[in-house]
């Protein structure tokens, strides 16, 4: 989940600030005029949110020239002072440790999968190669801490609904049937098998409704933890003038569902005439590589994102209460 796209959508406008130099970023400014009419220059004064620098002759897509704070931020704490992004994480530890734990946890499972798979892989090179059976213990373990990590996405800050929390609750709850599943899978179906992908009479019904029951609760997990997730990422908006990319989670669950697709093949491979199951299950084994691989891509490029997020977490409030008190010291 969660990446940025670069930052060069916002244009900086240079005349717009004569006392100082604003903290753009870089940017393209290359017309985009549709955006020039939205950085319309602050005319009147307005305190920053978070450090009451006047943001005075500050365009709306420039950022705080003393706290380098997005003026975005200053005006959604005036509009909308009870916005999600606004909303303080009470335990920023907590939540950088869950996140790291979730994203890192999932992304070192799916190596460990991988590693698992691996000597079938070189058998077809006679290369001979053994992985440790510990690999499958330590697979079903950094599935349990993801799943752990990933409960602090329940309820990150304060004002979360309560379907948004029962949501993220039912995204952690499928982390159970996935580790269940893919320890009986390693432990169970593949004990001493060298080959489960190799030819269509490797094909074990048992193994591909199991592997069924993983795409589900990866879908689950990935579509339940999402609106939570999304919270947090919409953060780095309003701290650091990133845009954020809303599919990746989305694309996680797409990946599982290509996935399944293959392992759907290979149930129906079997009663099909020969060439057909043949065929079926080569393409079984093409879409089970291609989703396995496209979900791995996923998972490093959400532990990556999680790692970006990490300062936004800590970043200090902002005080609502100066805004909307501004002349009391005044009177
Ligand atoms: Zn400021």
């Amino acid at each position: 989940m969660l990446a940025w796209k670069g930052s060069g959508e916002e244009p900086a406008l240079t005349d717009a600030n004569p006392n100082h130099e604003p903290q753009t970023d870089d940017a393209s400014t290359s017309a985009r005029i549709g955006e020039q009419d939205l950085a319309r220059v602050l005319t009147g004064d307005l305190p920053c949110a978070r450090c009451q620098y006047n943001l005075r002759g500050l365009s709306i897509l420039h950022v705080c020239g003393e706290c380098g704070l997005p003026v975005k931020a200053t005006l959604l704490a005036v509009i909308d002072p009870r916005a999600d992004e606004l909303r303080e994480i009470e335990h920023p530890t907590i939540m950088q440790v869950g996140l790291l734990a979730w994203a890192v946890c999932a992304f070192i499972a799916s190596i460990l999968l991988w590693l698992i798979r691996l000597p079938e892989l070189f058998d077809r090179f006679n290369i001979a190669f053994q992985t440790p059976s510990w690999f499958k213990i330590f697979a079903v373990v950094c599935i349990a801490l993801s799943g752990l990590g990933a409960s602090v996405l329940i309820r990150p800050h304060a004002g979360i609904s309560r379907r948004d929390a029962w949501r993220a609750v039912f995204g952690v709850a499928c982390y159970t049937p996935l580790a269940v599943c893919v320890w009986v899978i390693a432990d169970q179906i593949d004990a001493g098998r060298l080959t489960v992908y190799l030819n269509s009479n490797d094909a074990d019904p048992a193994r591909s409704a199991l592997r069924l029951v993983c795409g589900l609760a990866i879908i689950g997990i990935a579509l339940s933890l999402r609106p939570n997730a999304l919270r947090i990422a919409v953060r780095s908006v309003l701290v650091r003038t990133g845009r954020v990319d809303r599919q990746p989670m989305t694309a996680l669950a797409a990946a599982a569902g290509l996935a399944m697709f293959g392992d759907v093949l290979h149930l129906v491979s079997p009663y099909a005439p020969n060439a057909v199951g043949d065929l079926l299950h080569v393409g079984g084994v093409v879409a089970i590589a291609a989703g396995s691989v496209l979900l791995t891509m996923g998972l490093f490029g959400m532990m990556m994102d999680v790692w970006r997020l990490r300062p936004l977490i800590a970043a200090p409030g902002i005080g609502l209460v100066d805004i909307f008190e501004p002349d009391e010291t005044d009177t």
